[in-house]
């Protein structure tokens, strides 16, 4: 069995760890020569609009996936033309456009915060009028790990604002004051068989995730596997996705999903029974998912733009330790680290070790 993914970072990477035990071999297509993924398996090297690539990528693997949504519509119905895709194409049109993902969320019944798309200076004064100081001014595409992105607290910050969007198309959406952010890593198999991880509580800063920690038995669990339910039966969705939340005197607004495997889910390597990596090639290969209970308390350190010792990290009691083999820059994730405890209080103090080590190395 041969899975072909769009992509070779680090995602793409632990995707193909994954798969190792399973016997399941990788190709690969990502434009950088040495993009960390492709030492595990082969690498198609060129642009992912390439069609001549791409019909490659599809005759060679047995099913296609990728490691990030950006992936351009004439792509996904290339491939879904010649071979089976996951997960499906409409997930990634829905996801890579802050507009149409913020329709889509509200037409399931799934709240976000108020948005208005916004085409014209004139749009963008009466938006934020209308919406409230403070609002954030976001790009409808290309949007992640907060770029993109511009904090309007008064009238004073739209001109500045609208220049930096120079012409992009964009939208503005309210300020949530939230009490904590969450995620649910969710399921589905080529089958319909669905599956939920256990929440994920989420750092972030800068608009990039720092810090997950597994909730077991939260009390906004049942809400986020609603809301995740809705939305993977709406697109007839194969995969892992990450549905991400506030949470806002005891309700849940949605910030937007993944369609992939997520950073806020790489605890479950060491912290569930099965691994989202694992049960993501499960899903797309219909094979039966696997438990996704969690295994003790456990919390995922990212390392951005630089990383500490490995010395450092490992002797840390039940620290592990996840290198990606990508040259350290600035605002890059490079590397993260697991910990996993008895108890949330016996965690505590490892996790903020962990936490120090990253803020003294952080280059972000
Ligand atoms: P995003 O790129 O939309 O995932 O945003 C990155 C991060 O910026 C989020 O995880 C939040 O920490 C913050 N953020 C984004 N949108 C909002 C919002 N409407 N209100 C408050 N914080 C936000």
């Amino acid at each position: 069995m041969k899975v072909g993914v769009l992509g070779g970072g680090q995602l793409a990477r632990m995707i193909a760890l994954a798969g190792y035990p399973f016997g399941i071999r990788f190709i690969f297509l990502d434009p950088s020569v040495g993009a960390c993924a492709t030492t595990l398996g082969s690498h198609l090297h060129g642009d992912y609009q390439d069609e001549n690539l791409l019909a490659e990528l599809a005759k060679r693997a047995d099913v296609v996936t990728y490691e990030f949504e950006n992936v351009p519509a004439k792509v996904a119905n290339f491939l879904e033309s010649h071979t089976s895709v996951y997960p499906p194409s409409k997930a990634l049109a829905v996801a890579q456009d802050r507009l149409v993902e913020k329709n889509f969320l509200n037409d399931l019944g799934i709240p976000t915060a108020p948005y208005q798309d916004i085409i014209s200076f004139d749009d963008l004064q009466k938006a934020s009028e209308k919406i409230g100081y403070p609002a954030i001014l976001k790009t409808r595409t290309q949007g992640y790990d907060g770029k993109g992105q511009s904090v309007l607290k008064s009238a004073a910050d739209l001109k500045f604002a609208w220049e930096k969007l120079d012409g992009l198309a964009a939208i503005v959406e309210g300020f949530v004051t939230f009490s904590r952010e969450i995620s649910i890593v969710a399921v589905r198999s080529v089958s319909g068989e669905l599956a939920f991880y256990p929440l994920s509580e989420n750092v972030h800063k800068d608009g990039i995730l720092r810090v997950s920690e597994s909730r077991d038995n939260d009390p906004m669990q049942a809400k986020a596997e609603d809301y995740a339910t809705r939305l993977m039966t709406a697109l007839n969705y194969v995969g892992v996705l990450a549905l991400e939340l506030f949470e806002v005197d005891g309700e849940l607004v949605a910030n937007e999903f993944a369609p992939r495997v997520h950073n806020s889910g790489h605890w479950t390597i060491e912290g569930a029974e099965t691994s989202q990596f694992e049960n993501h090639l499960r899903a797309i290969l219909d094979l039966p998912l696997g438990s996704t209970a969690a295994v003790g308390h456990v919390a995922m350190v990212n390392f951005i733009g630089g990383k500490p010792e490995n010395e450092k990290v490992l002797e840390i009691p039940n620290a592990h330790l996840h290198l990606y083999g990508k040259a350290p820059r600035k605002g890059r994730k490079i590397a993260h680290a697991t910990i996993r405890a008895k108890s949330i209080e016996e965690l505590e103090p490892l996790k903020n070790r962990l936490i120090k080590l990253a803020d003294d190395t952080d280059d972000s």
